[in-house]
């Protein structure tokens, strides 16, 4: 089954449920600065969720753009080392509001796994997780799904990163509740445990869905209220559920990726097709020129600095592969082939999205050789922590984003001094707020993930880029 049926199969699945079809929403989100970028497919309905927004139904379902690389959900340090992470990835979801709750979303998740005229997985390989106090949800899997109480795990709240939960939240404020998810076992030879486990962070059991009961708005001092009416939110990675249903392990694996892995390694001229740079450049593109399509552009800070750094990554990846010269806005196109039809936009902008790429890398390209030579110098010296000083001088000088530096020094074993490199950039801070310069410094100061987005500002987009955009 491809990703495209797959995909098809689950609309068709929910729609038969009584459940409108809905598109996906934008990358970026409306009028909402509690989130980066669309981070789940339930975003697009928080309004209707909290009570605010009326719909002509009360059961959805959509296939939703998604982009972690930033605020709550952040997995762009994850990406190339394991194997169920993207940047961007689509998520399949069914939504109730105020219509049925956990019984029939358990019952509807069940039956499109299982069922044999949908995806007809065998039973027993699939685990499920349940809030820890959730003796609803574990009774309605175990007496009436029948599932065996030894493959239901209960789970409580966040413990920290790598760490299951079982109570959603898509930011630190909004809808959120708890929720039951569902795994499947890989097979023991990967290297993992079962949910809640101590290995539970290796890729033997890999979440496929989570099924989320909403019933709570958490407000800014954390006190949870609850909804008008309990409701249901659901969410399943299209690249995963893709792995099992094709009999492979990773995501890069599923046909989506092979026209994607071809081209990074036909543009970069990697030697060895499986090297990891490849998987991140091929992930990377499909978060870069979504975000452009969606109005972001590479900028100095907000959202678009956010953009800024993934390009720079895969760049710096295609760059540590041999190819010096620009190689990463030729994804495009093998991009548009493969999602083009189910994402049109790729299509209708593919020219600004090449010309965006094409211009970050351009900008890019003038210092990150130099960068590179000083990178490697000092650690060539075998420092177990890179100075923060060399850090900022790195963003400062070369326009080496931080996490940039600290992917380069991941990948050999160094740790970066951040708190170093906070000082200095400190130092630089107080230094121009002096001088009273209002002036763009050649720097690129790392604001985090807190700075807010507020609209772009001009300077901050080439005048051919920016036509391009106007024009489209
Ligand atoms: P994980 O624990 O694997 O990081 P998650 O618990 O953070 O996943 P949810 O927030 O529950 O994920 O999102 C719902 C579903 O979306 C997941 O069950 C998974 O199928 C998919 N998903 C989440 N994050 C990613 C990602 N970075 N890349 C691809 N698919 C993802
Ligand atoms: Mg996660
Ligand atoms: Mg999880
Ligand atoms: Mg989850």
């Amino acid at each position: 089954m491809t990703s495209a049926q797959i995909r098809q199969k689950f609309l068709d699945f929910f729609a038969s449920k009584g459940h409108q079809i809905v598109a996906s929403s934008s990358l970026i989100p409306l009028n909402d600065p509690t989130i980066l970028f669309t981070n789940a497919g339930m975003n697009q309905f928080k309004d209707v969720f909290l009570g605010f927004d009326k719909r002509s139904y009360t059961r959805a379902t959509s296939s939703q753009k998604c982009v972690r690389a930033g605020g709550k959900h952040n997995d762009l340090e994850n990406v190339g080392y394991t194997a169920r992470h993207h940047t961007f990835f689509e998520m399949l979801g069914n939504f109730s509001f105020g219509d049925y709750f956990k019984r029939d979303a358990i019952f509807f998740a069940w039956e499109f796994l299982t069922g044999p005229e949908w995806l007809a997985i065998p039973k027993e390989k699939l685990m499920v997780t349940v809030y820890a106090t959730d003796d609803e949800a574990f009774d309605i899997w175990h007496q009436e799904i029948g599932i065996p109480s030894d493959r239901i795990v209960r789970i409580g709240d966040n413990k920290g990163p790598g760490v299951s939960d079982n109570f959603w939240q898509m930011g630190d404020t909004g809808p959120c509740g708890p929720c039951t998810e569902i795994f499947y076992d890989h097979g023991a030879h990967h290297w993992g445990g079962p949910p809640g486990s101590a290995e539970e962070d290796g890729d033997r059991f890999i979440e496929i869905w989570n099924n989320v009961f909403m019933q709570f708005n958490r407000d800014e001092a954390g006190v949870l209220h609850p909804l008008p009416k309990p409701s249901v939110d659901t969410g399943m990675g299209l690249e995963r559920i893709s792995a099992v249903m094709q009999g492979v392990h990773a995501n890069y694996e599923i046909d989506l990726f092979q026209h994607l892995l071809a081209a990074a390694k036909r543009e970069t001229g990697a030697a060895d097709a499986d090297s990891p740079s490849l998987r991140v450049i091929a992930d990377h593109i499909r978060s870069c020129a979504f975000l452009i399509a969606d109005g972001a552009l590479p900028a100095n800070d907000g959202r678009g600095y956010v953009l800024r750094r993934i390009t720079r990554r895969a760049v710096r990846h295609g760059y540590k592969l041999g190819q010096k010269g620009y190689f990463f806005h030729k994804l495009v196109a093998p991009l548009a082939e493969v999602m083009g039809d189910a994402y049109p936009e790729l299509r209708q902008r593919q020219e600004h999205i090449v010309e965006a790429i094409k211009n970050e890398e351009e900008i890019f390209g003038r210092t990150l050789e130099n960068g590179m030579a000083l990178l490697d110098t000092v650690l060539a010296g075998g420092k177990q922590v890179l100075d923060g000083d060399v850090a900022f001088k790195l963003s400062d000088t070369y326009g080496f984003p931080i996490d940039l530096t600290a992917d380069v020094c991941r990948e050999r074993n160094v740790t970066v001094d951040i708190a170093g490199f906070e000082a200095a950039l400190d130092v630089q801070r107080k230094q121009s707020k002096a001088a009273g310069s209002f002036k763009m410094t050649a720097g690129l100061a790392y604001e985090g993930e807190a700075s807010c987005f507020h609209g772009y500002t001009e300077a901050s987009r080439s005048a051919k880029v920016l036509a391009l955009y106007k024009g489209s």
